[in-house]
């Protein structure tokens, strides 16, 4: 168990097209290593999704766990902690609706970002088994978040508007019915 230091915004990592994770190494010692610090240093982070590239190891594999219990977000919405390996996303509709997002690895700022509300991804799981799942709205757009960091992308990329980008104490200060997001 280890919580591991979040790299930054400026971190060559971080812009990286991450290598595809070996099927055949899943499960072993340290891949169960990776998905255990994964998993510490996003619980210690206070976020809701995590890319291990963020934690410098540039891999496709990325862990998501959303509480039900967490205040700032709808309660509706939540997932278990859950693990998605070489993920791959299809965009079912390009219809787009726009939060505000935050990432551990750009701490400070809150930018509001269009993405498309409807996608699957097919990814292989934990125990190396196909999987695809459908998303809508909220979720769809913490995935396509956390995905982008195993394309060496952040989501700073996707604003063509910069008067929706903002400190995350002004944020706080003008924007309090705006639902926020941290990766
Ligand atoms: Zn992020």
């Amino acid at each position: 168990m280890a919580i591991r230091q979040i790299i930054r915004m400026g971190h060559p990592t971080l812009r990286k097209i991450a290598d595809p994770y070996p099927a055949d190494q899943i499960g072993s010692v340290e891949f169960n290593e990776l998905l255990t610090d994964l998993k510490d240093t996003l619980a210690a982070s206070g976020g809701i999704g995590l890319a291990a590239p963020q934690i410098n190891q540039s891999v496709k594999v990325a862990v998501i766990e959303i509480s039900a219990a967490e205040s700032r977000y709808d309660q509706s919405i939540s997932m278990p902690f859950s693990v998605f390996i070489n993920p791959r996303i299809e965009v079912l509709s390009k219809e787009e609706q726009g939060y505000w997002e935050g990432c551990l690895s750009v701490p400070g700022l809150r930018g509001k970002v269009y993405r498309p509300q409807h996608i699957a991804v097919h990814y292989l799981d934990q125990n190396a088994d196909t999987q695809k799942i459908k998303l809508q709205g909220f979720l769809a757009t913490v995935f396509q978040h956390e995905f982008d960091h195993l394309q060496g992308k952040l989501y700073l990329d996707h604003i063509k508007d910069t008067t929706q980008l903002s400190f995350e104490a002004e944020f706080l200060e003008f924007e309090l019915d705006r639902q926020d997001l941290t990766h």
